[in-house]
């Protein structure tokens, strides 16, 4: 069926709509439109008493409702469809995530595009207030001129083969941080982008804490048009940068999570950069992992992707042992002179014993340490990954602690000011000022239980009153330019000592950090989310390599405070034998059948009172269970209430679903998402949803 040859009133579109409701509606195409409708567009349609966009799935020429009453579809972006990889990629996730379509694909459209009033403004050239990034940064470009060595060109020859034979592989780059990985797969794209039409992207974590990225990444290509996809940039710098990638004239894409939707008609290749980062994985609406997604859209594309990362995520890596993906790594650090680090793991039992003091937690080692490196002009990083003072208060009378009534959480003490505290519910964000009194018995004597990054900063401000201190959490880098601020001051030198938490690991260059100290890492040892020691051992990792990263910084450091010196992060961290620790969790989670070795799904129920919760999983579990399509490999954990169980006045339950088998996995969560609608029915107030392969259990 042509578009000419038909009447256009009959011709009918189905169209994708953020809505809760599993399914596409039907509308008539207009008769005044002068094209034929497309899979991809982006069209005006009426929605109940609303006007909305939707985008157009389907071109059918009949409808099972009366053709006298369909609504018609009332305008059409002015754009070309949404690219097909995009659209089989959105299909998939909501088949594989369990959502209904258009709550994936609507979303993943920039704010402004799915604003018809809006579409006439973002056709208009805006006006250039602002100079870009690159002219904006006056430092060294990154790198063109360095000459790869043996291992990094090797590496870009095999991806370049990758890319000419046009087919599917993806790839794990694999090595320390400083071997080179950034200018390898740069150099990479460089060629793909000789050819002036072709697209390519580049993922990484969090943008906004590497505010020198998009520049560096800019000065890689020169003549190019990069645009950026975050978070962090207006509604219109979003729309337009959008527009420029989806319409091609944009050939590199840079972005988070969020950008690995982003329609691109001639994309030839993905990086994700640290594809280990939990960052990658959507925690509300639709659950995705971006980094599984830019996997599955290269498989769609026949392109090559490359996931990066210092410490691969065991998911990752095993692929690559299992020979499914292929392995480059990268050995050596690559700058001239710059070498790792010496590991020592510091037991503050033997420290103890042995009757030396340590001071709010840092040992005298380490504070001598601190001591030599402040004289010699070399700069230190103390990590601790807790911010605020103290992580509770306590009233030493009768024992009790600052919990926070709508989360089973203690409240942190913040200092505010000298004189003033707070305390702050982190996952409610509740914030009262602090009581002079205990609540229970009236005692005036409460203390701070714990350190955090302020009351390290304070202490150490105290120790070594001539230092030059800054403290680095999401305290100190909540305001727009504030991270950017205090990153250049690490980088001229304006710092001796940084405070701070797992933001400061993040992919930072620092020229002449030459020490970095591990405080009070070990309760992660003791969670019960069997992931915990996977990414214990990369934050670590990755604090780790801030040290020795130039040959400004010469000999370098890293110590670790532990009480555990035995415990397996800490025993592959001193040799920084990222395979060998990969090696040892991968057995363990053989041998009792978790991830990568089954895959999961976790079911969610919430409610004011947990026993609605649970009592609305069970009875989903029950009917679930007893259906006699219910695949025998499947397994169906009790409903328990969850590790946290109270955030923000809600009670939360779950059930886990696991299976050896992908598609059974699948089929059973089917048959889960039909019971847990029905038992909805029931239990109109408790909320739900299915997590699939969740992050933490
Ligand atoms: P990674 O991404 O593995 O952390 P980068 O690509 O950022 O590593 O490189 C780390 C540092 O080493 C950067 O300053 C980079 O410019 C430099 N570098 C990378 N490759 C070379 C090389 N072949 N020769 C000299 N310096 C290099
Ligand atoms: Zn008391
Ligand atoms: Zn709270």
């Amino acid at each position: 069926m042509s578009f000419e040859d038909k009447s256009p009133e009959k011709i009918i579109v189905q169209v994708a709509i953020d809505s809760p409701l599993n399914q596409l509606f039907d509308y008539a195409w207009h008769e005044d439109f002068a094209t034929a409708p497309q899979k991809g567009q982006i069209v005006q349609v009426s929605f109940g008493r609303q006007e909305c966009i939707g985008v157009v799935m389907q071109v059918l020429d009949k409808t099972d409702y009366d053709l006298e009453k369909i609504k018609k579809v009332q305008a059409i972006a002015p754009l070309q469809p949404i690219s097909s990889d995009v659209m089989a990629m959105a299909e998939f996730a909501a088949i594989y995530y369990q959502r209904p379509i258009g709550e994936v694909l609507i979303p993943s459209i920039p704010k402004m595009w799915r604003q018809k009033n809006k579409w006439e403004l973002l056709g208009k050239e805006k006006r250039l207030s602002k100079t870009s990034a690159a002219t904006k940064n006056t430092k060294a470009q990154p790198g063109n001129e360095i000459s790869l060595n043996e291992e990094q060109l090797f590496i870009v020859e095999k991806l370049w083969n990758q890319s000419i034979s046009k087919k599917f592989s993806c790839n794990l780059l694999q090595g320390i941080t400083g071997s080179g990985k950034t200018l390898t797969y740069l150099r990479w794209l460089k060629k793909i982008l000789d050819d002036d039409e072709s697209q390519v992207m580049i993922m990484v974590p969090e943008i906004n804490l590497t505010p020198q990225l998009e520049s560096s990444v800019e000065q890689a290509f020169p003549g190019k048009k990069l645009v950026v996809m975050h978070s962090g940039i207006t509604d219109r710098t979003r729309a337009d940068n959008w527009e420029k990638a989806h319409s091609g004239k944009a050939q590199i894409i840079l972005g988070t999570r969020m950008a690995v939707a982003t329609s691109a008609p001639n994309l030839k290749a993905i990086v994700v950069d640290e594809e280990h980062d939990l960052s990658y994985k959507q925690q509300e609406g639709v659950r995705y992992s971006a980094r599984d997604l830019a996997v599955w859209r290269g498989k769609k594309l026949n392109i090559p992707v490359v996931l990066a990362s210092a410490t691969p995520s065991l998911e990752t890596w095993f692929h690559a042992q299992e020979k499914r993906y292929e392995i480059l790594s990268l050995k050596e650090r690559a700058a001239k002179n710059a070498k790792p680090p010496l590991i020592q793991i510091l037991d503050l039992k033997q420290e103890q014993k042995a009757g030396k003091k340590n001071e709010h937690g840092i040992s005298e080692y380490l504070l001598n340490e601190l001591q030599k490196n402040i004289e010699q002009g070399r700069q230190s990083i103390i990590y601790i990954n807790r911010r605020g003072y103290s992580p509770v208060l306590n009233c030493q009378a009768c024992g009790w602690l600052s919990d926070c009534v709508k989360c089973s959480a203690h409240m942190v003490l913040h200092k505010i000011t000298e004189q003033k505290k707070n305390l702050c519910c982190h996952h409610c964000g509740v914030m009262r000022p602090v009581q002079k009194v205990c609540p229970d018995c009236g005692n005036t004597d409460l203390s701070p239980l714990g350190k955090g990054t302020q009351k390290i900063e304070e202490f150490l401000s105290e120790r070594f009153p001539k230092a030059k201190i800054l403290r680095i959490d999401a305290d100190t880098t909540r305001t727009k330019g504030s991270a950017e601020s205090l990153f250049s001051e690490i980088h001229d030198g304006d710092a001796d000592i940084i405070v701070g938490t797992q933001m400061i690991a993040k992919g930072h260059d620092y020229q002449s950090v030459s020490l970095v100290g591990v405080i009070d890492a070990d309760a992660s040892l003791f969670s019960q989310d069997f992931r915990a020691s996977e990414r214990l051992f990369a934050q670590l990792m990755q604090v780790a390599g801030r040290a020795g990263r130039s040959e400004e910084a010469g000999e370098s450091k890293v110590i670790i405070q532990t009480n555990y010196p035995e415990a397996s992060p800490y025993k592959y961290l001193r040799h920084a034998d990222v395979d060998g620790f990969l090696e040892e969790i991968k057995n363990e989670r053989q041998l009792v059948g978790l991830p990568p070795f089954s895959y999961q799904a976790l079911v969610h129920g919430e409610h004011k009172t947990l026993v609605q919760a649970i009592d609305m999983l069970k009875d989903a579990s029950q009917l679930a269970k007893s259906d006699k399509i219910w695949p025998a490999n499947a397994m169906l954990s009790d409903v328990i209430p969850r590790a946290m169980v109270r955030i923000a006045g809600k009670e939360r339950a779950q059930m886990l679903v696991e299976s050896e088998s992908r598609q059974d996995l699948q089929k059973s969560i089917e048959i889960l998402q039909h019971y847990l609608t029905e038992a909805h029915t029931k239990r109109k107030g408790v909320g739900w949803y299915i997590e699939r392969d969740p992050i933490s259990i």
